[in-house]
């Protein structure tokens, strides 16, 4: 482990031709503090843990000062947002600092989340509020917990600087970290310009750096397609099967590596609702959350679009036509993993009556796959625990009949089944009211050992916590009132 002064930087991106960013520098911000770090991502970098609450570090992560070796700049890139096409995007207020290459040979991207103005700001203010800093931080983490591909948050730093929302609030920087950034909107951005040679310089940095095994392919592009929309699917059977409502599904926000990136008014489901909508902004509801596997579709099709001038339109849409089969059965595997069933006939039709039981009942998704671990499949059990959950009673009765058949005629046994769906069923999750909490301690008395419990909490998502097991509980009345958009 070692000294922030002892990173070792080689900054990929920041070596390809200035179309694709300019530098910038952060503006500073006053007396900046430290609010929260994750240990497991100072490790990526090998960092010491002890050298976070260093006066260098923090004014590192305050965007105060650069290191030698960093190459700052903010990237380009464009984006249809809720369907419509933006010319030019960029990070408006997000700057990358560097890509520190680690002792594993790792290569992961230094960005700080409100940084200040940049050339692509429009008329932002370049930065970004502690609230939805600490929303960001949370939820990275806790993605990466859960098993979900993601960007990683290394830390937030805070400042009195004043910010204005709807309200006065305070800034805060997020430490972003993520082999890459690149977005669809970074080739979108290129293709609306008629710009070819950019869209295949890019394809090449992004296939050498992240898909290597691709180069050697015969038509590398329609496979660097073709496997984006494979990671693309696999995300998208995570958020769903988890109960994740991205809230801003953006082209401009879909990673290239298949991470989640950007969060903003995500949201966990509480009760079991398809068509829940984190984003208050997102009046139509068009990225509601059963609309997120179909929206990652159409955005992918945006993606194929703007590589239609390196291969054909025949093949860039057969690179992404298995898209819709790879989704479907992605997310069933997962679901059939979760309801602790194999993969025949009785799945589909058992997993998906469940889910209509659940939308009817209003049934908390999270709790109800939890207590479903403790499922007792003997003839005549009543399973009185998660029979509670439910209103209608005699519904759950017949389908607890129909589930205790099902499980009996393959066999399983109780105690390992058990087992195995406590391994993929969270206790926790970062449901809105608990980073509330934590916002708000964090925001009126400077108190940031909640954002710290909970990260710590759910950094093991899967495992019985005793001492936290109020964290676990359906939200209280009060959490009826929040409400998350845009504005962040
Ligand atoms: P987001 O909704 O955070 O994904 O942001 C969408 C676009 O708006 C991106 O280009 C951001 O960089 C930009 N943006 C968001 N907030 C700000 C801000 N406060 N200042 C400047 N640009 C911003
Ligand atoms: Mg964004």
């Amino acid at each position: 482990m070692s000294k922030l002064e002892s990173l070792q930087f080689d900054n990929g991106f920041a070596r390809l031709p200035e179309s694709y960013y300019s530098r910038v520098c952060p503006t500073p911000v006053p007396a900046p503090y430290l609010v929260c770090h994750s240990p497991e991502a100072l490790r990526l970098l090998d960092l010491d843990e002890s050298e976070i609450t260093r006066p260098e570090m923090i004014a590192t992560l305050a965007g105060n000062q650069l290191l030698p070796g960093m190459d700052a700049i903010a990237a380009l890139y464009a984006g249809h947002q809720f369907g419509h096409f933006v010319p030019q995007l960029g990070d408006g207020r997000a700057i990358l600092l560097g890509e520190v290459k680690n002792a594993a040979g790792e290569g992961w991207e230094v960005q700080l989340k409100g940084a200040g103005r940049t050339p692509y700001s429009r008329g932002g203010d370049g930065r970004a509020v502690l609230r939805s800093s600490i929303r960001e931080f949370l939820c990275s983490e806790a993605m990466h917990a859960l098993g979900i591909p993601t960007t990683r948050a290394l830390a937030i730093v805070g400042s009195d600087h004043p910010v204005y929302r709807e309200d006065e609030e305070t800034a805060a920087l997020v430490t972003r970290l993520a082999p890459s950034f690149v977005r669809f909107g970074s080739f979108e951005v290129f293709y609306y310009r008629n710009q070819i040679e950019p869209i295949r310089e890019l394809a090449d940095y992004v296939i050498a750096r992240y898909y290597p095994e691709l180069a050697k392919r015969d038509e590398p592009y329609a496979e660097l397609l073709r496997e984006v929309g494979r990671r693309t699917a696999e995300l998208m059977a995570q958020w769903q099967a988890v109960g994740f409502s991205h809230g801003v599904m953006n082209t401009d926000n879909m990673s290239v590596l298949g991470l989640t990136l950007d969060y903003g008014p995500f949201g966990f489901l509480d009760a079991f609702d398809p068509g829940y909508i984190c984003n208050h902004s997102d009046s139509g509801g068009r990225y509601a959350f059963d609309q997120q596997p179909d929206v990652a579709a159409w955005n992918l099709t945006k993606l194929a679009q703007t590589f239609v001038p390196l291969l054909s339109v025949e093949t860039a849409s057969a690179a992404i036509a298995g898209y819709p089969q790879q989704f479907g059965q992605a997310y069933i595997e997962r679901m059939a993993a979760k309801f602790g069933l194999q993969l025949d006939g009785e799945t589909v039709p058992l997993v998906m009556d469940a889910l209509q039981l659940l939308a009817q009942n209003h049934v908390d998704y999270t709790i109800f796959l939890r207590r479903l671990c403790d499922f007792d499949s003997a003839e005549g059990a009543v399973n009185a625990t998660l029979r509670d959950l439910f209103l209608d009673r005699s519904a759950f009765d017949a389908w607890a009949f129909r589930y205790a058949g099902a499980l009996r005629a393959i066999g399983s046994v109780d105690t390992k089944r058990s087992m195995a769906m406590r391994a993929v069923n969270p206790k926790y999750i970062l449901r809105n009211h608990l980073a509330e909490v934590a916002i708000r301690r964090a925001a009126d008395h400077r108190d940031y050992s909640e954002i710290t419990r909970l990260h710590t909490l759910l950094l093991h998502p899967f495992d019985e916590q005793p001492e936290f097991e109020a964290y676990a509980a359906e939200p209280p009345d009060w959490a009826r009132q929040i409400e998350v958009s845009c504005s962040s």
